[in-house]
């Protein structure tokens, strides 16, 4: 439900409002508009009777919203969410394409700072690396853990870059809050709903992978799992479902990108390296998806994919990447993007 309040309410009038929600036993999350403010209501596990707030004084209207998310939708909040990092100045959800890149996993120091420098030359605006990997085999190697987060902190030392990596359980999670900024969920834990209820406890931004099978509304109601503990800085990133395709790692859903722009102030971002898992076919997905507008994409970028110890094979070369960067750059000019 949302109460929309009349633009001449008074502060008493609003304050009326979310005491009448809480009194019920319902959240409240009051929502300035330019034009309007709002009262969204969460935690009712029925739909609720508009009338029952209509008489409230300073209550234009009721409003009984459809979709099985709130706070990440364009109901609740119309205007588009950008984060902001502290490191770096970034604006992710904004007019700049923000390119995160970075080897798949940490693998030692050596490795991460020539491949960060790099990536930093390259344009790359965020840097990423894996401390904690979920892989498919439980003999393939499974991330430095703990040092590799001390590395990702060197990195960023030295170059500037914001960093992200992934965090797989409430453990990792802790460690991961501590040294990144900003937290990844993988597609394999889109569905973990503690680890996502913890991560919207954290105050630093998240970013949500799809699940490999997930439907938008499933995805969307993850987010809201993480927005509904308090944390509102979540963005999401489609990285390749699962379909019958036989000759790509998944099937990139470029669709997803403006459905979910539509239904969600979130910014979206697209990771072409997990979707297509082939190095030649980065770059033109990379292309595609800022093509449909998407904020910003997540690339993984090695300078010896050979010796990689984790997606050697779909990881740009340092140059491929500083190719692609100047291609998307020069497509802003006539799309409107920054970059
Ligand atoms: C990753 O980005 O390191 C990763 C494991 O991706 P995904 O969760 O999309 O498989
Ligand atoms: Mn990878």
């Amino acid at each position: 439900m949302l109460i929309v309040m009349n633009v001449a309410h008074t502060k008493e009038q609003l304050s009326g409002v979310v005491r009448h929600i809480r009194k019920m036993g319902f959240k409240a999350h009051v929502l300035p508009g330019v034009s309007s403010t709002a009262v969204g209501i969460t935690g009712n596990p029925r739909p609720l009777d508009p009338s029952l707030f209509e008489v409230l004084p300073g209550v234009k209207q009721a409003v009984t919203v459809s979709k099985p998310y709130k706070l990440a939708g364009r109901d609740f909040k119309r205007a588009d969410t950008v984060i902001h990092l502290k490191q770096g100045g970034l604006a992710i959800g904004s007019d700049t394409l923000v390119i995160i890149a970075g080897p798949c996993a940490v693998e030692s120091e050596e490795q991460t700072l020539r491949i960060a420098r790099k990536v930093k030359k390259a344009g790359a605006h965020i840097l990423r690396g894996g401390a904690f990997k979920p892989r498919t085999s439980p003999y393939a190697f499974q991330g430095l853990g703990l040092p590799a987060l001390k590395i990702l902190a060197a990195a960023r030392k030295e170059t500037g870059l914001p960093v992200i990596t992934e965090a797989l359980d409430l453990e990792s999670l802790e460690a991961v809050y501590k040294y990144s900024d900003i937290i990844q969920i993988g597609a394999r834990n889109m569905t973990n709903s503690s680890l996502l209820r913890e991560a919207g406890r954290l105050d630093k931004p998240v970013l949500l992978k799809r699940g490999m099978a997930a439907t938008i509304d499933e995805w969307l109601m993850s987010a809201e799992y993480i927005l509904a503990e308090g944390n509102s800085q979540v963005m999401l990133c489609e990285r390749g479902i699962r379909t019958f395709t036989d000759y790509t790692r998944n099937t990139l859903d470029l669709n997803a990108v403006p459905v979910v722009q539509k239904l969600s102030h979130l910014p979206v971002l697209v990771d072409p390296s997990h979707a297509t898992g082939l190095r030649d076919k980065v770059a033109p997905l990379s292309r595609a998806a800022a093509a449909v507008r998407a904020h910003g994409l997540m690339i993984e970028v090695h300078d010896r994919p050979d010796e990689a110890l984790c997606d050697g094979p779909q990881s740009l070369l340092p140059a491929q990447l500083k190719e692609l960067i100047a291609q998307l750059r020069a497509m802003g000019k006539v799309l409107g993007y920054k970059l």
